[in-house]
């Protein structure tokens, strides 16, 4: 059995950022409240609420005295206007790959230009993007919506396209929908926004999952990268499951399988990616010592079939009798030697010819598995 973890399992560097961010003012005694939780992942967020970092759904229930961090995702420009105008004290933990795409989108000109941005319109980070930009906006999630919106948009042919990309867009998915627009629209200018970290993650665990019999994806069922890893990884490896934590970790499934890889998603924590593996290098082990004890009592009954079969063995003398020798053949049988066997004199005693602990070359000529000889 064999285990495969992704190398890029886990947080990306924008949700390492913003974590470290709430960690660093909760050291300082700062009071800290989230828009949203922090990252797709109640366990983490339950805990961080344990040390005072509370997550608020508006900036109405920010309180005086607290400090507002905005997570990774980032947020509509209405939002950090907001902010400002009420003078709350706030730090922007927005991933700099998402700021770059505000900065496209916000760039863009109210008569002229379409923003189209493929990802989850309902996302936070599609969200954010959406209240940066300049112009009207349409977004897609695959190649089937944007089949349903790419007609209406090229009615208007003296608009240019300008295409963004969630930061966590399915790679290929953006391929086959950029070659799309391509063709069909020649003012179009594509930006691709697909963080690094994603397709890294993505790829390694299309790979992975290629080679596995069983995948698991750990992560939040709410977090939007570890659902399109769980999507990537099933298309390869019909038998992948997500799991939130250890606890839900199938070790029925787990002994039943050879290649097991396992990935998790941006937002996932070192401790609970830690957790599965450990339970499952445990799991294993006590597998393991089952399996090689099986092989070796097949290979045990392997080989005493074997004895019937003129084998050539060496035996130790382990008692001499008047009339034959017993010997320790290795198996799990005491092999006996008839002193006609022992030479051709019959006057000879068998005490003549060998003595106890003697190394002596048999020829197996028949075998008694029930009296074990
Ligand atoms: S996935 Fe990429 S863009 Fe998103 S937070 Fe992480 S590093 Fe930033």
């Amino acid at each position: 059995m064999t285990i495969r973890k992704a190398d890029s399992a886990g947080f990306c560097f924008g949700v390492n950022r913003a974590v470290n961010m709430v960690y660093d003012l909760l050291d300082k005694k700062v009071r800290v409240c989230t828009l949203g939780p922090i990252i797709h992942n109640m366990e983490m967020v339950g805990e961080l609420k344990n040390m005072g970092c509370r997550p608020v759904e508006s900036v109405d229930e920010i309180e005086p005295g607290e400090t507002l961090i905005i997570r990774s995702h980032g947020v509509p420009k209405s939002v950090t206007d907001l902010l400002e105008e009420r003078g709350v004290s706030y730090r922007d933990a927005t991933c700099p790959f998402v700021k770059k795409i505000h900065r496209i989108v916000a760039d863009s000109n109210a008569d002229t230009d379409i923003v189209l941005i493929a990802g989850n319109k309902n996302h936070p980070e599609v969200q954010g993007i959406i209240g940066n930009c300049n112009c009207p906006w349409q977004a897609f999630n695959n190649e089937a919506e944007l089949d349903e919106i790419l007609p209406n948009i090229l009615l208007q042919k003296n608009k240019q396209l300008i295409i963004v990309a969630q930061t966590t867009f399915d790679t290929n998915e953006w391929k086959k929908s950029v070659k799309k627009i391509k063709k069909l629209c020649t003012n179009s200018k594509i930006f691709d926004t697909i963080c690094n970290a994603t397709s890294v993650r993505q790829n390694e665990a299309d790979e992975i999952a290629a080679q596995s019999d069983f995948m698991i994806v750990i992560g939040d069922r709410h977090s939007s990268n570890t659902n399109k890893l769980f999507d990537i990884c099933k298309k390869r490896c019909p038998n992948t499951v997500l799991i939130e934590t250890v606890g839900e970790l199938d070790l029925e499934q787990l002994r039943k399988s050879r290649n097991i890889g396992v990935t998790a998603g941006a937002s996932t924590p070192a401790r609970i990616i830690k957790e599965v593996l450990d339970t499952m290098s445990e799991e294993i082990k006590s597998g393991e010592t089952t399996n090689v004890e099986e092989s070796f009592e097949e290979l045990l009954e392997e080989s005493l079939k074997n004895l019937n079969t003129n084998e050539r063995v060496m035996g130790t003398v382990i008692s001499i009798a008047p009339n034959e020798v017993q010997v320790d053949v290795g198996r799990k049988q005491t092999g006996f030697v008839p002193v006609s066997e022992l030479s051709n004199d019959p006057t000879v005693k068998p005490e003549d010819v060998v003595k106890v602990g003697d190394q002596i070359e048999l020829l197996i000529m028949k075998t008694n598995d029930q009296e074990g000889t």
